[in-house]
């Protein structure tokens, strides 16, 4: 089907769109890479009469180290991320969930941006910007805000983000001493996460000194897994140790039966997933 119609406007700079979503309010949307969008305006489920395309304004691309922050670009696209020297090396989790979002094209147009602001309950990136304690940055018409990552997924395909405002960066501090991993279960079709888990771990001499844990796909919206987080603080990186982390791993997750599985069926994969996430991640250093 296709959508219904609309104007399409394509602002230079941070402040046009601004001022076109001040002008149109609640009839503009924003418009990144379009791959939630565009079908949701096919299928109807969104009307805007007015798209503000940010593809063409400067500034909300690109990745870089800033003060002891890895600094991404809200339109930088998941290809961009998956293949960054700067990602792969400081917050490689992040790498691993963009080279598994959906196939080369959605990799190629969609943005990290979109994405989070999306808040699509299945999307791969939630999981991994809590784990990383990541912050959202926002530019609205009375200047820039920064979103810390825990107040930043609200509900169902909602955020902290104003329907004035506009996510401009994403930054993550540099940590070292980490080891990093993302495990989904993908849905055969979309490669959307059925349930997905990030973890990252700082580690001294085999001991987890903190432990960082986000789960993704079971819930409304991706959740910080905070008893699997306890569990873990302090203990030897071993099997058992690792095991009964896990077994936390759907404390705080509002688990959803959907077309996908029960609630235990998804409740067991949380924990499965989590299990491979630490597992991996503990590897890794
Ligand atoms: C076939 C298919 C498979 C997919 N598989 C996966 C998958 O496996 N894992 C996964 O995580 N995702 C998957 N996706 C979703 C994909 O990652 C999208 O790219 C992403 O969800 C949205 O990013 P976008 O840049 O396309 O945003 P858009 O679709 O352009 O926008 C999405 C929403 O965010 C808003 N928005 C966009 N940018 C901003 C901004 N800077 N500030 C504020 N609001 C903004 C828009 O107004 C809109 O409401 C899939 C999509 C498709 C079509």
């Amino acid at each position: 089907m296709y959508p219904a119609a609309f104007d399409y406007h394509a602002p230079s700079t941070v402040r046009e769109a601004l001022d076109l979503l001040g002008k149109y309010k609640d009839d503009a949307k924003l418009l990144a890479g379009g791959h939630s969008l565009l079908p949701a305006m096919k299928l109807r489920l969104s009307r805007p009469a007015h798209l503000v395309d940010l593809r063409k304004v400067s500034g909300l691309t690109g990745i870089k180290e800033e003060g002891g922050a890895i600094v991404i670009g809200a339109m930088t696209t998941h290809r961009a991320i998956e293949t960054s020297s700067v990602v792969t090396g400081k917050c490689p989790v992040l790498a691993e969930a963009a080279a598994m979002v959906g196939d080369p094209m959605v990799r190629n147009m969609g943005t990290i941006g979109g994405s989070l602001a999306h808040a699509d309950p299945a999307a791969d990136y939630p999981a991994c910007v809590i784990a990383l304690n990541a912050e959202i940055v926002c530019e609205g018409a009375k200047g820039k805000r920064t979103i810390k990552i825990d107040d930043f997924f609200k509900g169902l395909l909602t955020t902290a983000v104003g329907p004035d405002e506009i996510v401009t960066e994403i930054r993550i501090p540099a940590a070292g001493n980490l080891g990093q991993s993302y495990k989904k279960f993908p849905h055969p079709a979309s490669r959307f996460a059925v349930v997905g888990v990030a973890a990252v771990l700082t580690l001294d001499g085999g001991k987890v000194s903190k432990a960082s844990v986000g789960v993704t796909g079971a819930g409304t919206h991706a959740v910080r897994a905070k008893g699997t987080e306890a569990a873990l603080a302090g203990k030897a990186a071993d099997a058992a140790s690792i095991q009964a982390a896990a077994d936390r791993a759907a404390e705080g997750v509002d688990v959803q039966a959907d077309l996908q599985g029960s609630v235990e069926y998804k409740t067991h994969l949380v924990k499965v997933f989590a299990r491979r996430a630490i597992e991996a991640a503990a590897a890794k250093k």
